[in-house]
């Protein structure tokens, strides 16, 4: 498979950095700003070349092409996307995606909230946790149940305003992003803000396969951006009368940095050029978002140890390289569930996790 960027993506590539630099470049340690992308191999291009001047604005980038957006575009109906997907693309809203609950995080298939049936809608009750940027969201594309089983999920789009909806205790992640339970109480969903219906959980899972790239996509971006301040410090910074990187014990962690880093960019590439023909494979997003989580946080990891005391503050972004990167091993499917789908691809059959099953 050739990996190669055609002309028309170098020039993407050229006109996002040109864009990051003068935009971005300077805040970077202040705050994000916004941004957006096209097809999902030009998006992973976006991410890692804004990562590589500004790794929060990168969170932009991944809002706008990989998450809850692309599944809106893929299955809401003419009239969801005129209602919101417009506003969303032009970087004037934000939509979040709340699967996870208390009693559902892995097993995302126990989830419990409810949409019955009432008149020209549907009343939902529940509730979700750990539903990223759902504090400054205006809606929530939400997983609910509108029946027994596997088969009885779909997703409703709720907003955030809507009576009914409220937030419990405001907290934050380690990555200092915040989040709060989300209650939803009798809240009144009309039919026309159901985006899939029962027996879409498939379908869903595949859209959320697009985020999963976005997510690996960043873990890789930040452990380069880190890398590469590392490799930077190490060029200039001498002790005992010696640049840094002069020393045989840091250049073989380079060295192992670099081989995780390629090795990451290509499962990576394989996954989106391939999805660009349709929803990226289940089996090679597990094994790109398994590796460049894992590599993302290693990189990040050794790259703060190369930098001593300067890279445990936040004079650098490399801690918070180091932070976010921990996160995305847990969030959009765990780096163990990753690998327990690698391993029914490798066995060609399912292995159900429930006892009894
Ligand atoms: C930064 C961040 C952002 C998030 N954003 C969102 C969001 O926007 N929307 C949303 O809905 N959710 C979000 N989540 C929630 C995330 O999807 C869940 O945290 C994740 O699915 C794991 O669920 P859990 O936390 O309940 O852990 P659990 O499911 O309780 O798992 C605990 C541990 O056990 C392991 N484990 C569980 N089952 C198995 C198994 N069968 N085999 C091997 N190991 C297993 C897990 O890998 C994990 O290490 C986010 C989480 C984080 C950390």
């Amino acid at each position: 498979m050739d990996f190669r960027f055609t002309p028309e993506q170098e020039q993407f590539r050229d006109s996002v950095r040109r864009f990051a630099e003068k935009h971005l470049a300077a805040g970077a340690r202040a705050e994000a700003d916004g941004g957006q992308g096209g097809a999902l191999i030009d998006a992973v291009i976006a991410i890692e070349t804004v990562a590589s001047v500004c790794p929060r604005s990168a969170d932009v980038v991944q809002a706008g092409n990989f998450g809850p957006i692309r599944v809106l575009a893929e299955y809401g109906t003419p009239e969801q996307k005129q209602k919101y997907l417009k506003r969303l693309l032009a970087g004037e809203s934000v939509i979040s995606v709340g699967m996870t609950e208390p009693e559902a995080g892995s097993a995302v298939t126990d989830l419990q909230t409810a949409a019955t049936p009432e008149g020209a809608g549907y009343r939902v009750n529940g509730s979700k946790i750990f539903t990223t940027h759902a504090t400054h969201a205006d809606v929530i594309l939400t997983y609910v149940r509108f029946g027994p089983g596997v088969g009885g999920i779909g997703s409703v789009l709720i907003e955030l305003k809507a009576p009914g909806v409220r937030f419990g205790k405001r907290s934050k992640f380690m990555s200092d992003e915040e989040w709060a339970q989300i209650y939803f109480e009798n809240v009144f969903v009309p039919a026309d803000m159901v985006v899939l219906k029962e027996g879409g959980f498939k379908k869903q899972i595949a859209g959320f396969n697009v985020e999963r790239i976005g997510n690996a996509a960043r873990s890789l971006a930040l452990g380069r951006y880190a890398y590469d301040h590392a490799r930077e410090w190490a060029m200039q910074r001498k002790q005992f009368g010696r640049l840094l990187c002069e020393f045989q014990g840091l250049q073989w962690k380079f060295a192992e940095m670099k081989m995780k880093l390629d090795a990451g960019q290509l499962l990576l590439y394989r996954a989106a050029a391939n999805a660009d023909r349709g929803f990226p494979s289940a089996e090679e997003t597990a094994i790109a978002k398994a590796f460049c989580n894992q590599a993302g946080f290693d990189v990040a990891n050794e790259s703060l140890q190369v930098m001593g005391g300067l890279g445990y503050t936040q004079e650098e972004l490399v801690e918070y390289c180091l932070r976010r990167c921990r996160g995305w091993m847990i969030a959009g499917g765990s780096i163990e569930i990753l690998k327990n789908r690698i391993a029914e691809s490798v066995f060609e059959r399912s292995f159900p996790q429930r006892p009894g099953d």
